[in-house]
């Protein structure tokens, strides 16, 4: 096949039932690194979204009748041209997200990862035989589709996110109607345009872009759809989690993090440095599973700050079309403000910046790579996630002491630590309330591994093995008069 190139990638309309659905009201999308408006999209609402649910609740029914191999065949297909595809999706991701390109070109790989895995998964959905109680019965299992899914996703990474969404989905049989962020609809929209080219037949996948909160109450209210799964910010997810109440959906929910990253006395302080450095500072800050909050032990705290500190000096901020840029810009103003918040916050209270703690001279949404020395628990920087380049570090005591202080949130998602002693590891790996945990590493993510949350980071898991789970419903067959 011939490749399409950036300008066949980028697309302005909205994917339904394998048209492309164009609008007169608009959404246009900005690089935040420049300002600069580099598209619009259709601003579609609660109408347009209930056509795609229609068209996906009717593509189900062939979608589900193929044996797992012949999906696993459309989903390979759909992994070889993302792939093949992956500079100019690389390309668009940096434009309309700010990320650096290097970082870009990681997450297409890495949400590419989730539909190679789930292709490979869609061949393995088994059920169980079930020993009878009975001699005349025979019991077993099933695993079926849930049905139509509807996926919310957010801007930090609008390919992975929803790759790593729809690729399970279509695994088990399911057909999706998904929304991506305003912020960041292309990367959707170019990975549906690789769909249609791999094949995948009309209203299996279908993507609207537009207001929110209509298009939402739509996807949440409409009884045809029977599962949501969202990643995003943890307010919206509880309103969502209150909206699918009423049609009684099955729900996966990945919300906000506020990850512990811990160093013991006796940890490798230069690895910590170095995870750290990935943790943190990925993505600018902005993701999820960001280490938040940094608790270094009294005997170390000095000369890790230290060596932190000479780490983050070398941070490259600008475009990240630059090469050697590795700090892009805040997603928007609101980000910067909240980072700003923050930081504000934390000197008011005693704090003392080591390095950064203002806006970048580049202006925009840019900003200084920050750490922040003598941080305490009553401050914001510990309470909630600041999702920006801010690595606030707390001083701790003991062992016992820094674990509660790390399960003093309300989240639990990711948490990372480092320790060479295998006693300690056990320990502390089992005490820490989290859903993942890093142990001497800040680099957790992989699609052979399951991702997600528990306390109010959320419920489900992507994924693995068991990520697939989340797509199918186990039917009970009691069979009798054997
Ligand atoms: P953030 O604050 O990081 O942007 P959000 O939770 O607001 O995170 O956004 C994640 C996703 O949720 C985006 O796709 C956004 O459009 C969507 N979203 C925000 N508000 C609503 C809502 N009321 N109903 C449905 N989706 C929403």
């Amino acid at each position: 096949m011939k490749l399409l190139n950036e300008t066949e990638l980028l697309l302005e309309r909205c994917y339904i039932d394998g048209q492309w659905v164009d609008a007169p009201a608009r959404l246009a999308v900005h690089n935040p690194a420049t300002g600069e408006q580099i598209a619009t999209v259709p601003r579609l609402g609660a109408e347009e979204t209930r056509q795609a649910i229609a068209a996906a609740e009717r593509a189900g029914v062939a979608w589900r009748a193929l044996t797992g191999k012949e999906r696993a065949g459309y989903l390979r297909r759909w992994f070889d041209l993302v792939m093949a595809h992956i500079d100019p999706l690389a390309n668009l991701l940096t434009a309309e997200m700010g990320k650096p390109l290097s970082e870009a070109r990681g997450e297409i790989a890495y949400g590419a990862s989730y539909i190679e895995w789930f292709a490979e998964e869609a061949k393995r959905i088994y059920g169980d035989v079930i020993p009878a109680t009975q001699g005349d019965k025979r019991l077993l299992t099933i695993k079926q589709p849930v049905g139509v899914v509807a996926a919310i996703t957010p801007w930090n990474f609008p390919n992975a996110m929803l790759a790593r969404k729809i690729a399970p989905a279509l695994a088990a049989g399911c057909t999706v109607v998904a929304k991506p962020a305003e912020q960041t609809p292309l990367s959707a929209l170019a990975l549906a345009r690789l769909a249609a080219e791999a094949g995948i037949p009309p209203g299996v996948i279908n993507i609207v872009t537009g207001d929110p909160v209509a298009i939402g109450g739509e996807l949440t209210g409409n009884p045809l759809v029977r599962k949501l799964t969202f990643t995003g910010s943890t307010g919206v997810g509880k309103l969502l989690l209150r909206q699918c109440a009423d049609t009684v959906k099955k729900v996966s929910m990945e919300l906000g993090g506020n990850a512990p990253f811990i160093v013991f006395d006796d940890a490798d302080i230069d690895a910590a440095v170095e995870g750290a450095m990935v943790s943190k500072y990925r993505n600018t800050g902005q993701t999820c599973v960001c280490a938040n909050r940094l608790y270094v032990q009294d005997g170390v705290y000095d000369a890790f700050v230290a060596k932190l500190s000479q780490q983050v000096a070398a941070l490259q901020v600008g475009n990240g079309m630059q090469p050697g840029v590795t700090q892009g810009p805040l997603i928007d103003v609101k980000a910067l403000a909240k980072v700003e918040a923050h930081i504000a916050d934390a000197l008011a209270q005693g704090a003392k910046v080591v390095t950064g703690g203002k806006p970048h001279a580049l202006g925009g949404t840019f900003f200084e790579p920050t750490i922040l020395r003598d941080v305490t628990a009553g401050m914001k920087v510990a309470q909630e996630e600041t999702f920006g380049p801010v690595a606030p570090v707390f001083r701790f005591r003991d062992e016992q002491d820094v674990v509660v202080q790390a399960n003093a949130s309300e989240f639990g998602l990711a948490a990372y630590f480092y320790s060479r002693d295998i006693g300690r590891i056990w320990r502390v790996a089992e005490a820490i309330e989290a859903g993942m945990i890093g142990v001497n590493t800040g680099l957790i993510s992989t699609e052979v591994a399951p991702f997600g949350g528990i306390k109010q980071s959320g419920c489900g898991r992507e994924g693995s093995r068991y990520g697939i789970e989340d797509y199918l419903e186990i039917k009970y067959l009691c069979l009798g008069g054997i």
